[in-house]
């Protein structure tokens, strides 16, 4: 790969994308605020940034992957941001999951610039981003733009979906990770009824694999975290209740209602009032069972 890359923001998912950039034969200059961020990369020969300056200003791509729109505002807008110092002809690639209505400001301020936004927010959860395995969708209507981001995310992931012009990989994000985050809270209210009740869980996931209750957040994720007792992150309920607000937001703007998901946007609401704030979205089912004052079910068996 040709292009000279800056990747800002590397955290549980930006972390191991970077990485997977580099070991693919791209030397990445990096920048995270949390400087021990860096280390992983520093490691594999990645050059650290001091500042968002000298981290983008060789740079022809810039891969901002940052949990919230204000932080994608800060670090690409303000007076210090990538917009002063990228050159023209240079591309933003922003993957994180942010207000569409702000990746279409982007997008203008780009263009005034002569700089090419794409959005690629990222699908599936961290242990994709770690094994290269991730799901981009992908708003960019220049196909010379895609193909130089292209071998990107060819590192980074197997799946690219392009989804229209400018602003429909994040729309296509929001509506998406609306379904997930409203399937986890279901999934850990008809878990806590299945403890209740005296339901086998280890009988139960099968009975959801085998019928159309199937859901990848109880098969994928519950299986993988909480049932196996581990609650650290993974996707946090902080950034879900960003996420679930992004969607009510979106729909607002765009009158339609969300009866059922602004209920669980109530609960997100109130997880992360307290001690869940920081840990993974399975983790609802150990706040909903604590609400019903039960112990938590967990997995005893071998999953498959
Ligand atoms: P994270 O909080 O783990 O990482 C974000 C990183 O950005 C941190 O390392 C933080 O220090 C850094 N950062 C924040 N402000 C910064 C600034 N001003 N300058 C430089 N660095 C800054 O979040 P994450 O889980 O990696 O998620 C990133 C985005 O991807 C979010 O929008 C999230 O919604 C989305 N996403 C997350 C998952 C998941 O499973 N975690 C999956 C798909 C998409």
């Amino acid at each position: 790969m040709g292009e000279k890359v800056a990747f800002i923001g590397l955290g549980a998912m930006g972390g191991p994308m970077a990485i997977n950039i580099i070991k693919k034969g791209t030397n990445l200059s990096v920048y995270d605020i949390e400087k021990e961020k860096m280390l992983p990369h520093i490691q594999l020969g990645a050059v650290p940034g001091n500042n968002i300056r000298d981290t983008v200003e060789n740079a022809n791509i810039v891969v901002t992957m940052l949990p919230s729109t204000e932080n994608v505002k800060s670090v690409v807008t303000e007076p210090s941001g990538v917009l002063s110092y990228i050159k023209p002809g240079s591309i933003i690639l922003d993957m994180s999951t942010i207000a569409p209505i702000f990746t279409d400001e982007l997008n203008k301020m780009c263009k005034e610039k002569n700089i090419d936004f794409i959005d690629a927010p990222v699908g599936r959860i961290v242990s994709h981003a770690i094994s290269g395995d991730s799901l981009f969708m992908v708003g960019c209507d220049n196909d010379n733009a895609f193909k130089k981001i292209e071998p990107l995310l060819n590192a980074m992931g197997t799946t690219i979906i392009r989804c229209g012009k400018v602003g429909s990989g994040i729309r296509a994000k929001v509506v998406n990770n609306f379904q997930i985050c409203s399937i986890a809270q279901i999934t850990a209210e008809a878990l806590t009824l299945a403890q209740k009740v005296g339901l086998d869980i280890n009988t139960f996931k099968e009975i959801n694999k085998g019928t159309t209750a199937y859901n990848g957040q109880f098969q994928m994720n519950f299986l993988s975290k909480v049932l196996k007792n581990d609650i650290e992150p993974g996707f946090t309920i902080d950034l879900a209740h960003k996420d679930m607000g992004l969607a009510i937001e979106t729909a607002n703007n765009f009158r339609v209602g969300l009866p059922v998901g602004s209920s669980a946007q109530a609960v997100y609401s109130q997880a992360r009032s307290g001690k869940y704030a920081k840990k993974d979205i399975s983790a609802l089912l150990d706040y909903a069972c604590e609400i019903a004052e039960i112990d938590p079910p967990r997995i005893t068996k071998s999953i498959d």
